[in-house]
């Protein structure tokens, strides 16, 4: 029976795909998406609303009783890290997502790098600061690069990675005492920087029961051969051939089980889906970062590989209520890749507002909008955005998900101008391949 309405709060690529996924449900009878994007505007079941304003907590709770919403899916960070899932849930409607508490794990990354001292989860060495003069003098005196890290929510720009002292103790500067992102920056972790692989896992939890969804690995780099400024994500490619069932469950064993217990025993257990950005170093994974919330480009990566009998909505309510038990989430034994279209100067300055055509993509392959808009006034289909639009296709094997992508892609399903991507999605498990024993992505 379709009995469920929703209300998903977003924008981005990573909701026009929870609402792919969430339309496919039939349970689902409407999803309302505040604002939603031009991808979103064709999505199935799913209408856009701007009559109410995505951070209007009390406008969102009147507006989900009006429409009679009885599932909320918060999608980007600062909403829950504000405190959305409590609005919510005093007026009776289930929120997808964590409590403000739970929410500080991304947040605050001191409070994210104590939690996780506390409980004993491998991550980089690190300290605390609030003191300018105190966090110079460490980095001083530690014989490691560091990487300084500004406590709170700063879009993304937060964490830098200097090459030396000189440049850490002036983004520290810039953060500290210029107050670069303001009260973001009051306080700073200053930690180890870690080298080896990094990988992405999504794991849904109803603060006992957890569940994962293979992991995937990010392109965070502009260019090519992980080149120039960061991004918010080029592309992404799931499962990774460096996630073996080994290293699956020892990231269970080491980081998720200590994870959500530790939660439990601050009385902050954590229901929603929680993001860990791992790296995959000599000593084995540590934990880079916590996110609550689904991760762009991954989300668009990982859904597409649930099986067609796997009900996201299912799993979502589950998490609210502590049935996640009880729920099956099954993924197809195939290769996921996306690759991400900006707008061109992104990460810079950017054009918006240019005309966009879009074609019904190969068997296989889905388009993902996201920084789209379709112009009320004249109908049409116009960029707003830097991360403009991504492609994703399933594969019976790496290789073949993403040839079938760039295929796709050079054949110009999506068309704007000044439309760049990257072309190399999934290098590094290619070159893994070459000359080693893991065979996957060779076929
Ligand atoms: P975060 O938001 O903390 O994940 O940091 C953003 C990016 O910075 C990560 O995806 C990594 O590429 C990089 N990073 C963060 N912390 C470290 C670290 N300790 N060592 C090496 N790279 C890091």
């Amino acid at each position: 029976m379709a009995d469920l309405r929703i209300l998903l709060i977003g924008n981005g690529g990573r909701e026009h795909a929870l609402a792919w996924k969430l339309s496919q449900s039939s349970r689902v009878a409407s999803i309302l998406a505040v604002p939603g994007n031009g991808g979103t505007a064709t999505c199935p079941k799913t209408t856009n609303v701007t009559s109410v304003s995505a951070s209007d907590f009390e406008g969102l709770v009147k507006f989900a009783r009006d429409n009679d919403i009885n599932l909320a899916v918060p999608g980007p960070e600062a909403p829950l890290v504000d405190g959305v899932e409590q609005y919510f849930r005093l007026a009776g409607i289930p929120c997808f997502g964590p409590t403000k508490e739970a929410a500080r794990l991304e947040g605050s990354k001191t409070y994210s790098k104590d939690f996780m001292r506390k409980y004993n989860i491998p991550t980089a060495a690190y300290q605390n600061f609030s003191d300018y003069n105190a966090a110079a003098r460490y980095i001083d005196e530690v014989d490691h690069d560091v990487v300084i890290k500004a406590t709170g929510l700063a879009a993304g720009k937060g964490v830098i990675l200097p090459s030396t002292k000189a440049e850490a103790k002036a983004a520290l500067k810039e953060i500290m005492v210029d107050k670069a992102f303001g009260a973001a920056g009051s306080e700073v972790v200053v930690e180890e920087l870690l080298h080896g692989d990094e990988l992405s896992v999504l794991t849904f939890c109803d603060g006992y029961t957890f569940r994962s969804l293979p992991m995937a690995q990010d392109h965070k780099r502009i260019y090519d051969g992980d080149e120039g400024p960061n991004t918010g994500g080029m592309g992404c490619y799931a499962p990774t051939n460096i996630s073996s069932q080994d290293l699956i469950e020892r990231v269970d064993r080491e980081i998720l089980l200590p994870t959500f217990r530790g939660m439990r025993l601050e009385k902050q257990a954590f229901k929603g889906v929680l993001f860990t950005g791992l790296m995959i170093t000599a000593d084995g994974p540590k934990v880079l970062e916590y996110n609550v919330r689904f991760g762009d480009p991954e989300t668009q990566t990982v859904l597409p590989l649930l099986s067609v009998d796997t009900d996201l909505a299912e799993i979502m309510l589950a998490c609210t209520n502590s049935s996640l038990e009880a729920i099956a989430i099954n993924v197809v034994d195939k290769f996921s890749a996306t690759v991400v279209l900006a707008a061109g100067g992104y990460p810079g300055p950017y054009a918006q507002g240019s005309l966009m055509t879009v074609r019904e993509p190969p068997n296989g392959s889905t388009i993902f909008h996201a920084g789209t808009k379709l112009d009320l006034e004249d109908g049409q289909l116009k960029t707003a955005g830097g991360r403009v639009i991504a492609l994703n296709t399933v594969g019976s094997s790496l290789r073949a998900a993403v040839d079938a992508s760039y295929t796709a892609l050079s054949s110009n399903v999506i068309d704007f101008e000044g439309k760049f991507y990257r072309r190399d999605i999934a290098h590094r498990a290619f070159r893994v391949s070459q000359g080693s024993s893991m065979t996957y992505a060779q076929a």
